[in-house]
């Protein structure tokens, strides 16, 4: 029996301090074994890498544009190089850019910053990117990383995911397809090829219709159910293929 893998969630937020060990037996009740933590920021990276002595825990680094109050850009990037090439990590991120936050041109210096930084490394890149799909497929295809990468929390049309598939990138699905007022979503997913999406929560954010605060691992049951009624598969094998592709991604023992 394969168990599910949440291939972004994090963790290491103060919102998991009280109960953490709860937290990951939900899920595995849930059937969710496997949980990839990005990193956010400088502050984080220790309680990032410290999550690894959970079982089935693997982690990113990055610098995440929400946080860029908190960036010293040049000097943060210079620790995280250090960090990805000294510590065990399966991948470089949360990076990218958002259109809703301030100070574009800032943000993509920073994520130009680490994507070059993922191509000198050859680790795949964990991308946040909200409508500016266009802007950032463009920028992949030029940069042409050798490990690829994930776009996280996938928001765009079929043609948007062709074209990060078309790259070699994996889209992350998560708690916005169980939105009723997600259709256009919902057509993507149903359209997907197996091999090109996983499955994530951004827990503590991103909450599943019908979950109210906190998101945790646990909730993904709800984005598996939507995600398996869409394409018309069972659980089982909805299982083995999103977590096959995060192993292929990541480069995780399986
Ligand atoms: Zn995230």
């Amino acid at each position: 029996m394969s168990s599910f893998t949440d291939a972004h969630c994090h963790l290491d937020f103060d919102s998991f301090a009280a109960d953490r060990e709860a937290v990951f037996e939900r899920a595995r009740d849930e059937g969710i074994g496997r949980f990839i933590v990005p990193g956010t920021r400088r502050s984080r990276l220790e309680a990032v890498l410290a999550l690894k002595r959970f079982a089935g825990v693997s982690t990113c680094l990055g610098l995440h544009p929400y946080f860029l109050d908190e960036h010293d850009d040049e000097a943060d990037l210079a620790v995280l190089e250090q960090a990805l090439t000294s510590r065990s990590v399966v991948g470089l991120g949360e990076c990218g850019v958002d259109a809703r936050l301030d100070d574009l041109p800032r943000q993509w210096r920073l994520f130009d910053a680490q994507l070059k930084l993922a191509r000198r490394l050859e680790l795949p890149v964990v991308v946040h990117c909200v409508q500016l799909n266009d802007e950032v497929g463009k920028r992949l295809k030029q940069l042409a990383l050798p490990a690829r990468g994930l776009i996280h929390a996938f928001s765009g049309s079929l043609q948007q995911a062709q074209r990060f598939i078309e790259l070699g990138y994996l889209l992350g699905i998560g708690g916005a397809v169980t939105h009723d007022r997600a259709r256009k979503l919902k057509r993507v997913v149903a359209e997907l090829p197996a091999d090109s999406f996983v499955l994530e929560t951004d827990a503590p954010d991103m909450a599943p219709q019908g979950v109210s605060g906190r998101n945790e691992p646990a909730c993904m049951s709800r984005v598996i159910a939507e995600v398996a009624r869409l394409r018309g598969v069972s659980r089982e094998t909805l299982a083995a293929t999103t977590s096959a592709n995060a192993e292929c991604l990541f480069r995780l023992e399986n």
